[in-house]
């Protein structure tokens, strides 16, 4: 029998609807199981360090991937899969790019960790990329390429998830190079990344406003067209002011400002030989 809600039970009520007033993110159809991901994950990271010069710094490299680890272990309970293992690589090279490949592996450039003014900034594009590969959008993706069997399809996301420039360099050592069918995401596909990515940073304690504030940065670094992973990532529109209304929405998860790690690295990066442009690699690499 209740005929008296206890006060405490109201506010923890309203406490509860408050945390969860977010955009709801759905993720899209996908006829491809789990499993799929990974193993096609698998096959293009390892073309990956195969044809990408990969960052041998310790220290920037442990710092990387602890703002990813903080990010990851924030995905919502819905959009975890089991199989799924995320890991992060700094890929040595000056251009502003990031990528990620289904079940988990991301890539960031050095290039776009010198082009973070913050550490909330580089958790911005790291949370967009694991947003892309929690909601699975590759296969999604492959899902409606609907010609192509699964063996086709994974060589032609290979070079499509990466996408650009840096794909083209990758597909090249794959048997199907089918180079621009799977470049880009979808505005669709974005809006879920920006919206996912900014919850996903507000549980792990990074302030949501840094995702918008990178791609304020990225636009402004606009030089030729801007960094490749603008054209990777296509604006779906009003794109800051979106993730500003969501970033409004969520209550940050005890904030935290740039850790001292984060500033070391930046020291760090400084100080190492300037990292070639990924033309240069892929000059470098046809000479072989
Ligand atoms: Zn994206």
């Amino acid at each position: 029998m209740v005929s008296r809600v206890p006060l405490s039970l109201i506010a923890l009520v309203l406490t509860a609807s408050l945390v969860t007033a977010q955009t709801p993110v759905v993720a899209p159809s996908n006829r491809f199981k789990p499993a799929d991901d990974v193993r096609l994950g698998r096959e293009a990271s390892a073309e990956v360090t195969e044809q990408l010069p990969l960052l041998r710094d310790n220290q920037v490299r442990s710092t990387v991937a602890s703002i990813g680890r903080r990010l990851v272990n924030a995905i919502p309970e819905e959009f975890s899969h089991q199989e799924f293992r995320y890991s992060f690589e700094v890929v040595n090279v000056r251009d502003i790019n990031a990528f990620a490949l289904p079940g988990g592996p991301i890539y960031v450039n050095r290039g776009m960790l010198e082009a973070a003014d913050d550490e909330g900034e580089i958790a911005g594009v790291l949370a967009h990329e694991i947003s892309h590969v929690a909601l699975r959008h590759g296969t999604a993706q492959a899902t409606r390429a609907t010609k192509y069997q699964i063996g086709m399809v994974a060589g032609a996301i290979i070079g499509s998830l990466i996408g650009g420039k840096t794909g083209n360099i990758v597909s090249q050592g794959t048997q199907f190079g089918l180079g621009t069918a799977f470049l880009r995401f979808g505005r669709e596909f974005e809006r879920q990344a920006d919206t996912l990515g900014a919850q996903i940073m507000a549980r792990a304690g990074y302030d949501p406003h840094g995702m918008a504030d990178m791609f304020k940065t990225l636009e402004r670094e606009g030089r030729s067209g801007g960094p490749e992973w603008l054209s990777d990532h296509p604006n779906p529109g009003n794109r800051y002011e979106a993730i500003s209304r969501e970033a409004e929405m969520l209550p940050v998860n005890r904030p935290r400002g740039d850790s001292p790690a984060f500033v070391q690295m930046e020291a760090r990066l400084d100080r190492l030989p300037d990292a070639p442009t990924t033309e240069q690699v892929a000059r470098a690499r046809n000479r072989r």
